[in-house]
């Protein structure tokens, strides 16, 4: 099965892509999770991509989608996948749809998460991270056992530069301007199936596997 997680930033597409991808065994696909330990490891990519990142901004379509398209190609990821956070323009989903002819394979569905404005500061502001292993907690909602240890790799849980409220209003602008016209996109190809998301993560989750069984 090939699935696109679509949605804000802050509506759960991380933790429920990493839930799928423990119940189901598709592997996940994170360009955010991929860029973030490109920063971390101070690549030549990861340097370049650091000024985006931390203002808010898109890191730029061309290498995105490169990064996209070596993993697509690389063992069989291509035959099932969860892209989280990718595509995020129409020139990503654009170039998706070349990738996937080339390799003879189409996307079965897209979980558009959806969620209003206020409650995604609300919950971006709560959220943390692991610098190792990249679990996602909330204070809030799934707070780590020990605090600021990470539950599965005793890493170190974080605050995302990102995810501060200066960056976040950046985040949604940009969400709006370039990311939201791929709802139509994938409406007109009758791929997007709607999850609200603004319940708990089991909640969300349980919606998410009866799209999936279906
Ligand atoms: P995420 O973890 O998905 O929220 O991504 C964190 C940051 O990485 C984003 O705010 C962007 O700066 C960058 N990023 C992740 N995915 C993409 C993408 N598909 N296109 C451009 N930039 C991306």
């Amino acid at each position: 099965m090939r699935i696109i997680l679509l949605g804000p930033p802050g509506a759960g597409k991380g933790t429920q892509a990493k839930m799928i991808e423990r119940d189901f065994g598709i592997p996940q696909l994170s360009t955010g999770d991929i860029i973030r330990l490109a920063i971390q490891n101070q690549t030549e990519w990861g340097k370049k991509a650091e000024a985006f990142v931390k203002e808010g901004k898109l890191v730029p379509d061309d290498v995105v989608i490169g990064i996209v398209k070596e993993k697509l190609t690389q063992g069989d990821l291509a035959s099932r996948f969860i892209l989280d956070g990718f595509p995020r323009t129409l020139a990503q989903a654009e170039a998706l749809e070349k990738m996937l002819e080339e390799l003879h394979v189409n996307i079965d569905m897209v979980l558009y998460f959806h969620m209003d404005a206020e409650e995604i500061v609300n919950r971006l502001s709560a959220r943390r991270i692991c610098e190792q292993c990249q679990t996602p907690y909330n204070l809030l909602s799934k707070p780590p056992a020990r605090d600021e240890i990470c539950d599965v790799c005793g890493g170190k849980v974080i605050q995302r530069a990102d995810d501060r409220p200066e960056v976040i209003r950046q985040r949604l602008k940009v969400y709006q301007e370039q990311t939201e016209p791929l709802i139509e996109f994938y409406k007109r190809k009758q791929l997007l199936r709607v999850v609200p998301s603004s319940g708990t993560i089991e909640e969300v989750y349980a919606q998410v596997k009866e799209l999936l069984k279906g």
